[in-house]
């Protein structure tokens, strides 16, 4: 065949490839609004969102991204988007209100669904997850989900001899799970903790099965020590000491990333009196006056008042938070985490309260937003989520207002997108 007869063919096959929107793929673009991608760059004004299939397919100023002919456009104006918020530490399924004990696929995806409608539109859930969840993995999605994509932790890893712990380690991993996770903490003094023969040869087999490892932790001396064992995420804040140069170096030379789950100090104590945030609309948006009721009552709160863990977790909160501004300021990546979807700390709201008390500790808006997009995706290796870049999913949320200038501003939401649809709120 010469070159002649071979030229249309070529063209054929080009504009094959080259003009998707011909061959029934469909586009939408977000025009106008200021777009915050959570790679960290500077703001994009007058952005362009470009979305197919559920995907980002382009994100850019106006000049720079084309909108193909057929687009549906959405004119979003004064707005801002920003990627939808990665929860780094929370678990899902067991709670309902303020109680336990509910676990099930169907209260899986009724808290993954609080969580989408308050902007977090993945949640890794560290621990107590079952099979049920694991038929929920993010990893499955295709396009529309409604509800937060999730990434689970399955059975948080224990055992009396380290064979134990590792059989849980290969359980967990027969199920089927995104990262491991172990307990190192004697809960205050009042219980065993997990001794380090044991946790090294669990964090050993993580590793050897191809799993990060996230360890939950109270005190400095076991941070330092987990670090050493090869952890790839403290899961909570160092809360007895102000850390030290030696644990900042190795956090950095290990590569290990740092959630600070501030709220978890809180929900230990902050029911001793009504809460502030219990006549918060945005609160009460989704936890109505029954829900609160039992967290009302006068004898509960008194009994807070007298808790000595309470009142301990209470006093050490201000050393969180100062060790959470000491390592964001030396480059310690800091990974958004609440400890949510346990009883008593809102799924959905908590993160909103988690990012205001990040901001208390004296992080910048940027650097909050960062911890909640790019640096879990990064550090927790979550797979085409965090940032608005092309290919990875369309999970966005679109605000009234600038959450650079106020964090608070997260809170202004105009409306919430997985996968490119909206969800319904
Ligand atoms: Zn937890």
């Amino acid at each position: 065949m010469n070159l002649v007869r071979l030229l249309p063919l070529l063209f054929l096959a080009l504009m094959a490839c080259k003009r998707p929107e011909q061959t029934n793929q469909s586009f939408t673009a977000y025009t106008g609004a200021t777009i915050i991608d959570g790679n960290g760059s500077n703001p994009i004004r007058d952005g362009v969102l470009l979305i197919s299939n559920g995907r980002v397919v382009a994100v850019g100023t106006k000049e720079s991204v084309k909108i193909p002919e057929h687009a549906t456009v959405h004119d979003v104006v004064g707005k801002t988007i920003i990627p939808g918020l990665i929860n780094a530490h929370g678990h899902v399924g067991d709670v309902k209100g303020i109680d336990g004990g509910h676990y099930s696929r169907e209260n899986i995806i009724d808290n993954l669904s609080i969580y989408a409608r308050y902007g977090i539109t993945t949640v890794v859930s560290l621990g107590g997850d079952k099979p049920d969840a694991e038929s929920l993995r993010a990893v499955k999605d295709t396009v529309n989900t409604q509800h937060a994509r999730l990434f689970i932790a399955g059975e948080i890893i224990n055992g009396k001899t380290p064979e134990e712990a590792m059989a849980v380690a290969d359980s967990n991993h027969h199920m089927g799970v995104d990262i491991m996770k172990i307990r190192v903490d004697d809960n205050l003094g009042t219980s065993p903790k997990m001794p380090e023969e044991i946790y090294r040869a669990a964090i050993k087999r993580a590793h050897e099965l191809g799993y990060k490892m996230a360890t939950h932790m109270y005190y400095l001396d076991d941070a330092h020590k987990l670090l050493d064992a090869g952890s790839d995420m403290m899961a909570h804040s160092v809360r007895d000491l102000p850390v030290d140069d030696a644990f900042i170096q190795l956090i950095k030379q290990k590569k290990a990333s740092y959630c600070p789950t501030l709220t978890r100090e809180l929900s230990t104590f902050v029911y001793e009196d009504t809460a502030e945030f219990f006549s918060d609309p945005f609160f009460t948006r989704e936890y109505d006056t029954a829900i609160i009721k039992p967290l009302l009552d006068p004898a509960r709160q008194q009994k807070m008042r007298e808790s000595k863990s309470a009142q301990t977790y209470k006093k050490q909160l201000p050393v969180a938070k100062a060790n959470l501004k000491t390592l964001c300021n030396q480059g310690v990546p800091i990974v958004f985490g609440t400890d949510s979807g346990v009883p008593t700390r809102f799924i959905g709201y908590f993160e909103h309260v988690e990012m205001s008390m990040m901001a208390d500790a004296g992080l910048t808006p940027e650097q909050i937003l960062l911890s909640a997009t790019k640096n879990p995706a990064e550090y927790l290796g979550l797979k085409d989520v965090g940032t608005l870049v092309p290919g990875h999913w369309a999970d966005f949320i679109v605000l009234d207002a600038d959450p650079l200038s106020d964090i608070k501003n997260v809170r202004k939401i105009n409306a919430v997108f997985i996968g490119g649809h909206e969800v319904k709120r």
